[in-house]
């Protein structure tokens, strides 16, 4: 609420200056962080403040809110705020709901400059200085992408689980993250010095001079190992039986392609693309030909797995109007919404199929549920193919096209669905949640949430089985590859590529490179008997990798 009260006309130019030096201030902040961001994340990241950039410069909004104070007599803050309500409405009245979306930089920007013009300084992420760690009550994806590693070395969240986005982003922008901490909030005090074990998801308040003395050993060590195994990232990941387990990288955002090249990654397993959608404008056919170019060429001749757009869940709502469903992880989302917006989708697949001229670019369809979804995205590839022709674009013609499969209903019948693509990958974080009815984003419910337990293995097995029998490829690009406890599992259910975050792979291939496939399968078939996550795992802690 802004109070109304009249100007006296003495002080009406006064008003406009401390109003344009509010929006001077604000343009600088979001500049500077915009700079930061381009720095660490490249420029498809930067993006995302452009919208707010472009308000701040919009010479409507000033030129309205300086005629406000000077015809009305109101004071910035309520002449502000009125110019700011009549863009508010325009954005809400608007059909592309990707622009509606747009109302909440409105809301922001108008809440940036009335704190500065409170004399306030911004307590958000824009005002973080070096060495920060992070603490909130929350924090969402899009959030996330803007915490870089040059002014923050951690971060703490009372809610959220280890496969929520949020976490994946920060894990795949190498930042230490405890989510689920409950009190974080109420028990960290703004320049308290914490200790964040992101291995075994404690946080240390005012660590005492042991725990230091602790950690910067265990960290020296870590450190030693991380050299250690990049000396031998070259060796091949094949077990003692001589079986070559191919282990790709899960890429999140673009510059983590030269972490996955680094680490030996054999190709990008997935790359999740909705982190290119974070922008005031839909990504055009152009910027995604150049990001998924970029990639093709990078990882050749190993493929380039693209998924396409998985929005709604916990991802990027504001992209799309989807937060108003009373359950988001089963409503508007993934294939679900290409199939529903035929322009967002051909616009991608043009550039995926464009991209196949420059390196194995692979199309994977994300949250299918129903074989005839995989039925009608083909048909609007194939019609996208036959535009392609027609305009004289070249494409690659062979792209292949595979599935996620992250749903019960696909996991069920992957028999069907796999006669119907040229690949499977096993999205084992969502597969999860759905089989086990936990919601992956939930502290509240995070000790129900067990990739390992006995009924998602059982499906795991019968989709490997399947792409087997299909003889297609089958992969997993979960968070479980990525864990070394159960990468003799999964290669025992009968799982030959594994796709993971590029910083685990030297380790995960220590763990392939010692075991034995006849092991690994009597220790599956154990597995899949077993009455619990909690008794699988105690079976794995008590096996050996031979
Ligand atoms: C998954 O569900 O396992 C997956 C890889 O997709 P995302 O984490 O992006 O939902
Ligand atoms: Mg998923």
């Amino acid at each position: 609420m802004v109070a109304r009260r009249r100007l006296m006309h003495s002080r009406v130019e006064r008003e406009v200056d401390r109003f344009l030096n509010a929006l001077y201030q604000v343009g600088e902040e979001i500049r500077r962080t915009r700079r930061l961001v381009e720095l660490e994340h490249g420029p498809d990241l930067a993006r995302i403040f452009d919208v707010q950039l472009a308000m701040l410069e919009d010479e409507q909004i000033r030129d309205q809110t300086v005629t406000r104070i000077r015809q009305e007599l109101s004071p910035a803050e309520s002449a502000f705020s009125s110019t700011m309500a009549v863009h508010k409405r325009t954005f809400e009245k608007i059909e592309n709901e990707y622009l509606r979306a747009r109302v909440g930089d409105v809301r922001d920007i108008e809440h940036q400059v009335l704190v500065r013009l409170a004399g306030g300084e911004l307590g958000g992420l824009q005002s973080i200085r070096a060495n920060t760690i992070v603490v909130a009550r929350d924090l969402l994806p899009s959030e996330a992408v803007q915490l870089g590693r040059r002014l923050i070395k951690g971060l703490v969240t009372e809610q959220g689980a280890a496969t929520s986005h949020t976490s994946i982003i920060a894990r795949s922008l190498g930042l230490p993250t405890v989510v689920g901490a409950q009190t974080a909030c109420s028990s960290i005090a703004s320049g308290d010095n914490l200790v964040v074990d992101a291995d075994e998801g404690v946080v240390h308040v005012r660590p005492k001079i042991d725990t230091l003395r602790y950690y910067k050993t265990a960290l020296r060590r870590q450190r030693q190992r991380e050299r250690d195994l990049r000396l031998r990232r070259d060796l091949p990941a094949v077990t003692l039986d001589d079986t070559e387990i191919t282990l790709m990288a899960n890429v999140d955002l673009p510059q983590e392609i030269e972490a996955a090249i680094d680490n030996g990654a054999r190709g990008v397993g997935m790359f999740r693309t909705e982190f290119l959608y974070l922008g005031y404008r839909l990504p055009t056919e152009a910027d995604q030909l150049n990001a998924y170019r970029q990639i093709a060429e990078a990882v050749a001749p190993w493929p380039a797995v693209i998924r396409t757009l998985d929005l709604g869940g916990d991802k990027l709502t504001h992209v799309l109007d989807t937060a108003h469903e009373a359950n988001p992880f089963l409503g508007w989302r993934g294939i679900r919404i290409c199939l529903d917006n035929l322009d967002l989708f051909k616009t991608q697949l043009r550039a995926l199929l464009r991209a196949g001229v420059h390196g194995d670019v692979q199309i994977l369809l994300p949250m299918v549920s129903d074989v005839e979804e995989i039925r009608r995205a083909r048909d609007v590839i194939e019609e996208t193919k036959a535009e392609l022709r027609r305009e004289g674009t070249a494409f690659g013609e062979a792209c292949k096209v595979g599935i996620m499969i992250e749903v019960p209903s696909a996991a069920i019948l992957v028999a069907q669905m796999a006669a119907e693509v040229d690949f499977l990958s096993l999205g084992t974080n969502d597969l999860t949640q759905y089989t086990l009815a936990v919601d992956r984003g939930s502290a509240k419910v995070a000790q129900l949430y067990d990739p390992l337990h006995p009924a998602v293995l059982r499906l795991i097995k019968a989709v490997a089985d399947a792409g087997f029998g299909a003889g297609i490829p089958t992969s997993i690009c979960g968070e479980m590859a990525g864990d070394p406890k159960a990468v003799l599992l999964l290669l025992g259910l009968g799982i030959r590529i594994l796709s993971l975050s590029p910083g685990l792979i030297p380790e995960v291939k220590e763990v392939v490179r010692v075991l034995e496939l006849d092991h690994a399968r009597d220790v599956a078939s154990r597995c899949l008997e077993l009455e619990s996550g909690s008794a699988v795992r105690r079976h794995l802690d008590g096996t050996t990798s031979r």
